[in-house]
């Protein structure tokens, strides 16, 4: 493979992207159940993936399995493929992903569907799984999309929904059980369809909802062929986060990645329940690691890859019980060697504020980072985002004071309820907060004073109290957009847009049935590949590969669903009831909070009770 492969790469943008041998890679030819581990965009972006390295880490450490990396090629290097009939194959041993197991594949959003596409094509495998035969591998989903896996079930043998640590284990025995006894394919599946948090779309079928009301036509719910199968799929999700190490000893790029440092997790699960975040809603409950685990795994990382910057990451690091103790030790640990810690979002307070201190080592040319997400208290309510005004204002007073001097606010547009004066709101607070943050600052330096504002378009995610309402049209984007352009300060505000048009397409990938998958092929076929890429996107493509296959992409993002209709969704449990995410919509719509659960008694989302697990704080069981 080397031989027909080396000569590729002198003609291709960073051949970096396709060579190994990198600090901390495993290598174990010898092995006899191969699995490829695939990242659906580029080595820049998948090697920043923190599920792709635990899982690297974890099945390279079963006896007999080898679990290497693959990521798409970039258009140069798939043009030069196609033409020389070089398969996409591994970066460790250059194995041809056809000749592996399974093929695992990680979904982080919806704008890599047409990638999956390219990685089983380029590899020389079936793009739908029912042209698939015995000498194929299993292809296997995971990620944050597996929670509406639907749009690309078509394209998958499975899909494992929820935390992998426990269930790849299973998987992996389960179908090697299957394969040392020399059983099919049809078996192998049965097989995988038996272990708990994994989904086998082929065993279930699309069912027909007779007055199902505002449901979309060709994105109903499905059911199981045969009784064997579990009617409803339950997410995986682990109980003790300090019984599974994370990788200490990560890949060590050569090249330059996103994210370029390392990285430790300190929780899982965000229970401050705000209700566009999918995110938050199907990672529940907070399980937090133990400041002493993860002091220990930051040092020991450190000291294995050579990185002078450490990220503690997680969905909402700051909330984190010990986080306080956690950067003391850190502070004093690493004194004196030119390490940075960081975190990926701060708290609107002045906790946030001195969090920031403790981290920055007196830098403050980084500035901070806050999401209000909404201009008025109303609609902060309606999404339940508890910040207040005031909160954001006294943060703003106490890190300018503190000698910051540039912020970015997010906020987001078409939340469900918006009005013309909630968008003009988004105006008048960043107004306040450009004043704030001058009176704070001496004379001689208010030239410097920077607000970045970013703004996004609300897409409603499935398994969220916002899943069934209706996402804004283009037209309306538009508007809404300038409104908000007129109310914003004229200097010192640097305004930025997430492209509607791609808002538009993931919010119709979002909430897609079966039939999706159609459109999908139709697009990728037409060329569509990187569409996270700005430079690749075409939406003109897309809107054309949903007329081939008849179906409304306005119908799909933009209208309402009926709460009584089932959903393409209702098969996968993320542990929050339907029932509790259809009273948060309603406390939506009354402009009702919600409290954290984490920190003020239960709130009923049923996710503790559903999948058997307990909040923790520091690593301890709340009970
Ligand atoms: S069941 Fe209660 S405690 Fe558990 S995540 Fe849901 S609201 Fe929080």
């Amino acid at each position: 493979m080397w031989a027909r492969f080396e000569p590729l790469l002198d003609s291709v943008e960073r051949p970096a992207r396709y060579l190994d041998s990198e600090w901390g890679v495993r290598v174990r030819p010898d092995s006899s159940y191969r699995v490829a581990l695939v990242y659906p965009d580029t080595y820049e972006l998948g090697m920043a993936n923190q599920a792709l390295a635990i899982l690297y880490d974890i099945l390279n450490r079963v006896e007999g399995v080898a679990a290497e990396r693959c990521f798409v090629p970039w258009k140069d290097m798939a043009l030069a493929m196609r033409r020389e009939g070089v398969p996409l194959h591994t970066l460790e041993t250059l194995v041809p992903l056809r000749e592996c197991a399974f093929v695992g594949i990680t979904l982080p959003h919806e704008l890599t569907y047409t990638n999956v596409l390219e990685t089983l094509d380029l590899a020389g495998i079936p793009v739908r799984s029912a042209d698939r035969g015995e000498g194929d591998p299993l292809v296997i989903a995971g990620g944050p999309c597996a929670f509406n896996p639907e749009p690309v079930a078509a394209f998958l043998d499975a899909v494992l929904v929820g935390e992998g640590e426990e269930a790849v284990l299973e998987l992996v025995e389960a179908d090697r059980a299957v394969l040392v006894r020399g059983g099919s394919r049809a078996e192998r599946l049965r097989a995988l369809a038996g272990v708990p948090g994994v989904y086998v779309p082929s065993l279930y079928e699309p069912v027909r909802v007779e007055g199902a009301g505002t449901e979309v036509p060709g994105c109903g719910s499905v059911a199981p062929l045969e009784p064997s199968v579990p009617a409803i799929v339950a997410k995986r999700a682990l109980r003790d986060l300090g019984s599974a190490r994370p990788p200490t000893c990560p890949v060590v790029p050569y090249m330059d990645v996103v994210h370029d440092r390392a990285v430790v997790e300190v929780l899982r699960g965000c229970t401050r329940g705000c209700r566009f975040c999918q995110a938050g809603m199907v990672y529940r409950p907070v399980r937090e690691r133990s400041a002493d685990d993860v002091v220990r795994d930051v040092m020991a990382t450190l000291r294995c890859t050579g990185h002078d910057e450490v990220s503690l990451v997680s969905l909402s690091t700051t909330d984190h019980s010990q986080i306080e103790e956690v950067l003391r030790r850190l502070a004093r640990g690493l004194e004196g060697r030119a390490v940075s810690v960081s975190l990926p979002s701060l708290r609107a307070d002045a906790f946030g504020v001195e969090m920031a201190r403790l981290v920055s080592g007196g830098g403050k040319k980084a500035g901070l980072t806050f999401a209000p997400e909404a201009g008025t208290q109303r609609l902060r309510d309606v999404v339940n985002k508890n910040i207040t005004e005031d909160d954001l204002l006294a943060t703003i007073e106490h890190a300018f004071g503190a000698g910051w001097r540039r912020v970015k606010l997010y906020f987001m547009l078409g939340l469900p309820t918006e009005t013309d004066e909630d968008i003009r709101g988004i105006g008048r607070l960043v107004n306040k907060v450009m004043e704030v943050a001058r009176d704070n600052t001496p004379k001689d330096q208010r030239g410097g004073l920077r607000i970045g504002v970013s703004v996004s378009t609300f897409v409603p995610k499935p398994h969220t109290p916002f899943q069934w309402e209706p996402q804004l049209t283009l037209d309306e984007v538009l508007r809404r957009q300038e409104i908000l352009r007129e109310s914003m300060p004229r200097r010192g505000v640097d305004l930025s847009w997430h492209d509607p048009e791609v808002s538009f397409l993931e919010g119709a990938l979002a909430r897609g049935g079966r039939a999706v998958a159609d459109v999908i092929e139709h697009a990728w076929r037409n060329g569509c590949v990187f569409d996270a890429w700005t430079e690749e996107f075409s939406l003109a493509r897309w809107m054309a590969a949903f007329e081939a296959a008849g179906i409304d992409p306005v119908a799909l993002a933009s209208s309402a669903r009926d709460p009584q209709a089932a959903l393409p969704w209702d098969h996968i449990a993320s542990g929050v009831s339907k029932r509790y995410l259809l009273e948060e919509r309603g406390r939506a719509l009354e402009g009702v909070t919600t409290k954290d659960c984490s920190f003020d008694g239960c709130t009923g989302c049923d996710a503790c009770d559903d999948l058997g697990l307990d909040i923790s704080l520091g690593g301890a069981s709340r009970g």
